[in-house]
């Protein structure tokens, strides 16, 4: 089980000057956090509702009376310090928008803000400024873990392993997709997770197929491949892991999905061994999909190869082919290759790996190989 107290701390308090360093050219002289992973990034304050202005000289939070205490502690646990105001929604505007007066250009979180929002910002809360639209600035600051926050992931990783460990040899005959399922996520949970990371996928046989499968009431069979993509959070922080396993004994697999299996496991190390610091996110996805291709299989790949994995399940950086992120020391990113066939079955191999001065270290260590139960 995970001992919080023995990970690494996080350095959440330098985390503000980072944001500041990059307003002059985003051409703001204040942000509007409003995405909350992005307040729990700067702040260390975990609820479900609240506000963050930055500006450069200080950090102004307002949130509701359900957090007065809690982002007090959270706050001071972090070491963060900022002026808050607890209030209903009144007051947290007038504590904002006071806050923000003397800045005439605000940054919003163009891709966290809803319509309605950005119209009671701009008439109600910010009248005398200009708004700026910002894309992914607190994000592009999450791509590069520091110590703490790799540590985090990877205990989310080993809890994974450990669970599947735990949970495999009930992956035989008979039993339904969602009480294995339940079982992986049920341990996850013992082992010290908070909860899953996303929705657990079971995808058995021909439900393999279907990349994003929900567990159902499918009973597993024999000489069949399962598909398992799941992971767990510890502290925040996800993790992320597939295998595509047999059930029972591997040599009762038709050829076929043998072969499926030894190409994706190919594309997969492929991938992997393209991971390095300054490798273009997109050459990773194109050095899986050649593998996939060369196989004849190019058209059944048909997700790109993988995230960047944080506080948040898919976060930058992208590795597709239409990635313009470059990989760097920090990045925190899945290879997933993937080969679906209609009526067949699917195979999925995911890994999260973190980017090394090395090259990369594999975060999710449980065996890739087709192993029986
Ligand atoms: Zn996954
Ligand atoms: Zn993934």
């Amino acid at each position: 089980v995970i001992d919080l107290a023995l990970l690494a701390p996080l350095d959440v308090a330098a985390r503000a000057d980072r944001v500041r360093a990059v307003f002059d050219d985003a051409g703001i002289d204040a942000l509007v956090v409003s995405r909350l992973v992005n307040i729990r990034y700067l702040t260390g304050f975990t609820g479900s509702a609240g506000l963050l202005l930055v500006t450069r000289d200080g950090m102004h939070f307002t949130t509701d009376g359900r957090y007065q205490d809690q982002s007090a502690e959270q706050m001071a646990a972090a070491g963060v310090t900022a002026d808050v105001a607890i209030g209903m929604a009144d007051g947290q505007r007038a504590a904002i928008s006071a806050a923000a007066r003397q800045h005439a250009r605000i940054g919003l979180e163009a891709h966290g803000v809803t319509w309605a929002q950005q119209r009671a910002y701009a008439t109600d809360w910010f009248p005398h400024a200009e708004l700026v639209a910002t894309n992914g600035l607190v994000e592009d600051l999450r791509r590069v873990k520091d110590a703490g926050e790799i540590d985090r992931i990877r205990a989310a990783c080993s809890i994974g392993d450990a669970a599947l460990a735990a949970v495999r040899p009930a992956l035989g005959t008979g039993i339904e997709e969602r009480d294995f399922a339940l079982a992986l996520e049920n341990e996850m949970r013992r082992l010290g997770a908070s909860g899953t990371s996303f929705e657990t996928i079971v995808a058995s046989g021909p439900n393999g197929a279907k990349p994003h499968a929900r567990p159902s009431h499918r009973q597993v069979q024999g000489g069949e491949l399962v598909v398992l993509d799941f992971g767990c959070v510890v502290d925040g922080y996800c993790s992320d892991m597939t295998r595509t396993v047999a059930v029972g004994d591997p040599g009762d697999l038709s050829a076929d999905l043998r072969r499926v299996h030894e190409v994706v496991l190919a594309s997969h190390e492929a991938g992997k061994a393209a991971v390095r610091a300054g490798a273009l996110a997109a050459d990773v996805d194109r050095a899986c999909r050649d593998v996939i291709a060369d196989a004849g299989w190019a058209d059944a790949f048909v997700h790109s190869t993988g995230h960047g994995v944080g506080l948040e399940i898919h976060e930058a950086p992208w590795v597709r082919s239409q990635s313009g992120d470059t990989l760097a020391v920090g990045h925190v990113v899945t290879v997933e290759p993937g080969v679906y066939l209609t009526g067949v079955g699917g195979v999925r191999i995911e890994d999260t790996v973190v980017v090394t001065e090395e090259g990369y270290r594999t975060l999710t260590e449980s065996p890739r190989e087709l192993v029986s139960a």
